[in-house]
């Protein structure tokens, strides 16, 4: 027992020092790019004990080659203003691993997009996507472009120069993308149009997040926000807790917060929180969400504008003063590192009782311990936010069999698939000497389906 014991240490440090001379080896190959180590970081430290349990995964050099993707594309996008001014921007397709099925991921276009932001979060796909028990390998993309303050015409007319591009790298069974940040359902249609004109075929499959009378999917639009909030509650129940009279803060007013919210509020929560990149929204009611939602889906107006239609309300500008509002369940949904150790820290001493990240890397890794370190219920974005892209291959199905699901119909398989994450998620904590650590227990689920997947392929 006892020589056991020691061969399982013996075999725990030597994983542990593999893994953090690669990291190292990373951060060199690919300097700047601190959001991708970050991810990569959290990802290794997490695969520690896979790695010391099955010495395969080393011998076959899967995390060698899982931190470079296949291959990653940059190009130029000219295209013209309203008034007639030449502009350039970047674009960005990242194609991670298509282990275990086409690339997939969205595309961002926020003036923060560079390589670093593509590959982390191309990367977390890759895991994100294998957790959805779904056939999608990893990817992501976007542009440098600030689409805020832009005409229809000039939306319109830079996803054409995009799509002019990208049409040469994907395809239904290449590499699908989506939307996220700056890309809704306007953009997915701008760019569907013109990989239609350019490819002369009708290719419902090559893009996501289509509108409904085209392609799309119902419940695309809910399906980050609500699977967020589903998986959330699995979590809750665990230990004993519910949505149900509990006071929830949401951060951002876009896509995710905006369904996270309703489904918050559909399970019984008062929301008393959002914000945009501006600044923050206090409602003690609760926020009205059918005015935010007219504000900011319809009007494309700031939060700021709510205290206007209720007066009762309080705006402050800046963003990260949100999580200093004491509240029983904190889902940060805006953007990367929106979270930090003192923001973590703030929450902890107001009671939090569950943090659930419904956009991607909220949280610095120094807020994650804060909270796994006191026992605050924690949902990690791969898994929390995975229902986004599990619609979306739900749209591919359709899409190949010509059908339309119901709404019903498409809402009650993304709760079954949240539910299995959690389940797969939870499981792997355990198995791994990490119960309940959901951060551990989803790397190490979705690493080991993609690992296996490419030691069955070969080199
Ligand atoms: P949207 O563009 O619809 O909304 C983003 C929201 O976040 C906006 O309200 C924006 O405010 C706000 N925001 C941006 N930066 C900040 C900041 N620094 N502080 C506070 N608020 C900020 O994007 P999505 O809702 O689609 O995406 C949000 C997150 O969820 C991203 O991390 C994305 O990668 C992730 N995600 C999205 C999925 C999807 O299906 N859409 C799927 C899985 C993950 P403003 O309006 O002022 O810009």
């Amino acid at each position: 027992m006892l020589v056991l014991k020691e061969a399982e240490q013996t075999n725990k440090r030597e994983a542990e020092s593999y893994v953090n001379e690669l990291f190292q080896t990373v951060v060199n190959r690919n300097p700047h790019e601190y959001e991708f180590h970050q991810a990569v970081k959290e990802v290794f430290n997490s695969l520690i004990p896979v790695l010391a349990n099955k010495p395969e995964y080393i011998k076959h050099a899967i995390l060698e080659r899982i931190v470079e993707p296949d291959r990653m594309i940059s190009f130029r996008i000219p295209w013209q203003d309203d008034t007639g001014r030449i502009r350039v921007n970047r674009g960005f397709r990242v194609q991670f691993n298509n282990a275990i099925g086409p690339y997939k991921g969205g595309l961002r276009f926020h003036p923060s997009v560079n390589a670093s932001i593509v590959k982390f979060l191309g990367f977390e796909q890759i895991f994100k996507n294998a957790l959805t028990g779904q056939s999608i390998g990893g990817g992501k993309g976007g542009s440098d472009f600030d689409p805020k303050g832009k005409s229809d015409f000039e939306i319109m007319r830079f996803c054409q120069s995009f799509m002019t591009e990208l049409c040469k790298h994907i395809g239904p069974n290449t590499d699908v993308p989506a939307g996220d940040i700056g890309v809704g359902a306007r953009e997915i249609g701008y760019l569907f149009g013109q990989y239609k004109k350019l490819s002369g075929a009708y290719e419902a499959g090559v893009l996501t997040g289509k509108g409904i009378g085209y392609g799309g999917s119902l419940a695309r639009t809910e399906a980050t926000g609500y699977g967020t909030v589903y998986f959330v509650d699995q979590m809750l129940k665990s230990a004993g807790y519910t949505f149900h009279g509990s006071t929830v803060v949401v951060s951002g007013s876009g896509n995710v917060s905006i369904y996270a919210m309703e489904k918050a509020i559909q399970l019984g929560a008062k929301v008393i929180a959002c914000s945009d990149s501006s600044g923050y929204l206090y409602d003690e009611q609760g926020i009205n969400l059918a005015t935010i939602k007219r504000l900011k889906e319809v009007e494309n107006r700031r939060c700021s504008d709510y205290t206007l239609e209720h007066p009762g309300a309080v705006y402050a500008e800046g963003c990260s003063g949100i999580w200093s509002i004491p509240c029983d369940i904190a889902l940060p949904c805006a953007t990367q590192n929106e979270m930090d150790k003192e923001a973590a820290e703030c929450l902890l001493r107001n009671g939090v009782r569950a943090v659930g990240e419904g956009a991607n890397m909220p949280c610095t890794l120094e807020a994650i311990d804060v909270f796994l370190d006191n026992q605050v219920l924690f949902a990690p974005a791969k898994a929390a936010n995975a229902g986004g892209v599990s619609v979306s291959a739900l749209e591919m199905a359709q899409n190949s069999a010509r059908q339309a699901w119901t709404m019903e119909e498409v809402d009650a398989r993304l709760q079954v698939i949240m539910g299995k994450i959690y389940e797969e998620s939870i499981r792997a904590s355990e198995l791994y000497g990490r119960p309940g650590n959901l951060v551990v227990g989803a790397n190490i689920a979705g690493f080991i389906k993609v690992a296996d997947a490419m030691i069955a392929q070969g080199i």
